[in-house]
């Protein structure tokens, strides 16, 4: 199928943006890396009357270290974070997932805002960003807007995100070099979107501390398994902990299923990741 008709504009500057965002009376999307919106179009699945082409605008593109910070701009491509020494060094759990986001081809063109601004909840990207405790901006004509990724994504391929916003940028905060991460899913074939995922954090200080056990591709959007969180914050890794983290690994969460599993497997698979993600550790661990 082809895309329905719309028109296209390619505006140099944020400001032209914003103005093009803040017209009511017209239907508008932002086109980023195009890898999710094109295919949405031609499947008719959406049908905007413009679209407006953010690859031109400076500033928007890069990782950058600031003091504590590292801040990604949301024209990244994903090769670009897969390929960061940066991201590798300070951010090791996006650096693991990044090479689970589809494959290579898309993987040059999708950017690192758009994933954000998709929601989907079966990808790797916004896992990560609730992982890490990640900060979004949001711009638009009235200024600059930080949100939480704990409060950004509201549920199935939505966000805090209003119309006449675009996120510019996504800031970290640097981790230690002692804190544990792991990063799992279970897809079909690589490349695919996940089953069931994890993005796990925390820092260890002898114990485990501030613990982030985020799935994704079981619910409606990226989620925190606070209960399993609960037991580990505090413990030492041992098998005992292991097992009872997964125990609960679901506890509390809504499950949702889909083409790929039912809700039944997604809370399997879920139990079994975050096991075998946390055993990872243990036998890692000098
Ligand atoms: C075959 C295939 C397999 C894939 N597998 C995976 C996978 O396993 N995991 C995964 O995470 N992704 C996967 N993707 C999606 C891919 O990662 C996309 O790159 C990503 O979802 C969207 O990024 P994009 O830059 O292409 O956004 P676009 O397609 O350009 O835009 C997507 C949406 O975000 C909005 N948007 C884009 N940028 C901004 C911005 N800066 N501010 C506000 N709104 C914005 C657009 O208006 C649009 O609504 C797959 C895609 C394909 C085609």
């Amino acid at each position: 199928m082809k895309a329905p008709e719309f028109d296209y504009v390619r505006p140099d500057t944020l400001e032209d943006v914003f103005v093009l965002l803040d017209d009511e009376t017209c239907d508008a999307r932002l086109l980023a890396g195009g890898q999710s919106l094109i295919a949405a179009l031609n499947f008719r699945l959406d049908a905007p009357e413009l679209l407006i082409d953010i690859n031109r605008i400076d500033g928007l593109s890069g990782i950058v270290e600031d003091g504590d910070n590292i801040r990604i701009g949301a024209l990244t491509r994903h090769v670009e974070v897969e390929n960061s020494q940066i991201v590798a060094r300070h951010l090791p759990l996006l650096s693991k997932a990044i090479g689970n986001v589809a494959h290579a081809a898309i993987r040059n063109r999708g950017t690192f805002g758009g994933s954000l601004a998709l929601a989907d909840p079966a990808a790797e990207i916004p896992a990560c960003c609730l992982a890490y405790d990640a900060i979004i901006t949001a711009s638009s004509s009235s200024g600059n807007r930080t949100i939480r990724a704990a409060d950004f994504f509201h549920g199935l391929y939505e966000t805090a995100l209003e119309d006449h916003e675009i996120i510019t940028a996504v800031e970290f905060k640097k981790r230690a070099p002692n804190d544990l991460v792991a990063f799992d899913e279970i897809t079909r074939r690589h490349g695919d979107y996940a089953m069931a995922g994890l993005a796990f954090s925390a820092a260890a200080k002898g114990k485990i501390e501030d613990p982030h056990i985020v799935f994704f591709g079981i619910s409606d959007r990226p989620i925190r398994a606070v209960e399993a969180e609960a037991i580990l914050e505090g413990a030492r890794l041992d098998q005992p902990a292991i097992a009872a983290a997964a125990s609960k690994a679901t506890e509390g969460i809504e499950l949702s299923s889909d083409t790929s599993a039912s809700e039944a497997m997604k809370a399997h698979l879920a139990r079994t990741l975050l096991n075998r993600a946390l055993t990872s550790i243990l036998e890692e661990k000098p």
